[in-house]
């Protein structure tokens, strides 16, 4: 079954009033080279999302949110539920990303619920998962993809509520990308993991892949078997690497 591409960009700490301009540039763009084979994604920090969900709202493109609560409502300071995105009409809410399990501790089984909290407000999840280079070294990539995989995807989540992304630590903003053999033979192993999990719905799943995507590499890396988008974080800040990405596929 061949699937639409889904380019997304997450912005992680980025973005002021000032990027409203990004986005005013990219509906345009959008306009005038209307997408069939690509769903197009922005992920801003919570901050933009109502502001970029409403200007977005007569165009193909998405907005997402980078994280959210496990939890639905309460005392729990600081936190933005899956509730909240959804009441502001978010679509897509990245989950796991190495930056969240690094710096704030994040798990499997705290991933898994927020999943399961993301998909009950009818939002996409994109799980983050990856290895991290001495993982690489010891050859231990796909045991540790899989541990990944089996502790963020139990207790009943729907496959037809969730995307991948493949993200190598190593190669997350250090222009640093692995072999392309490689990534076929993670993306392999993931479809093959999703389709014994999910069986032919794991077909509507999109694997993508980041770390270090930029206008020069997009195009050879999504012609990789299984890879079905990208995740990208610094080339998607500035509207002409962003322009130039999409150009390749619409
Ligand atoms: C990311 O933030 O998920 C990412 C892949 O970043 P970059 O494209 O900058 O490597």
């Amino acid at each position: 079954m061949s699937k639409k591409l889904l380019i997304a960009g997450n912005w992680k700490l980025n973005g002021e009033k000032k990027d409203i301009s990004f986005i005013k540039n990219l509906v345009k763009f959008n306009s005038i080279k209307l997408s069939k084979n690509v769903d197009i994604l922005i992920c801003p920090p919570f901050t933009m999302i109502d502001r970029f969900c409403q200007l977005t709202q007569r165009s193909q493109i998405q907005i997402g949110a980078q994280d959210c609560s496990e939890h639905d409502f309460g005392a729990y300071t600081g936190e933005v539920s899956a509730n909240m995105l959804s009441d502001l009409n978010a679509s897509y809410c990245i989950v796991g990303h190495s930056e969240r399990r690094l710096y704030h501790n994040e798990n499997n089984n705290l991933l898994n619920k927020k999943i399961l909290n993301v998909q009950k407000n009818n939002i996409k999840a994109i799980l983050c998962i990856g290895e991290s280079l001495l993982d690489r070294r010891n050859s231990k990539t796909l045991r540790v993809l899989g541990n990944q995989l089996n502790g963020a995807l139990k207790n009943n989540i729907n496959p037809n509520l969730l995307e991948i992304a493949y993200e190598p630590i190593w190669a997350i903003g250090t222009g640093l990308v692995p072999d392309y053999s490689d990534i076929e033979e993670v993306h392999d192993y993931i479809s093959n993991k999703l389709e014994k999990l999910y069986g032919k719905k794991s077909k509507k799943i999109r694997i993508l892949y980041g770390g270090s995507v930029n206008s020069k590499n997009v195009f050879q890396i999504l012609s990789i078997k299984n890879v079905g988008g990208a995740l990208i974080g610094g080339a998607s800040l500035k509207i002409r690497d962003m322009k130039s990405i999409l150009k390749q596929f619409i």
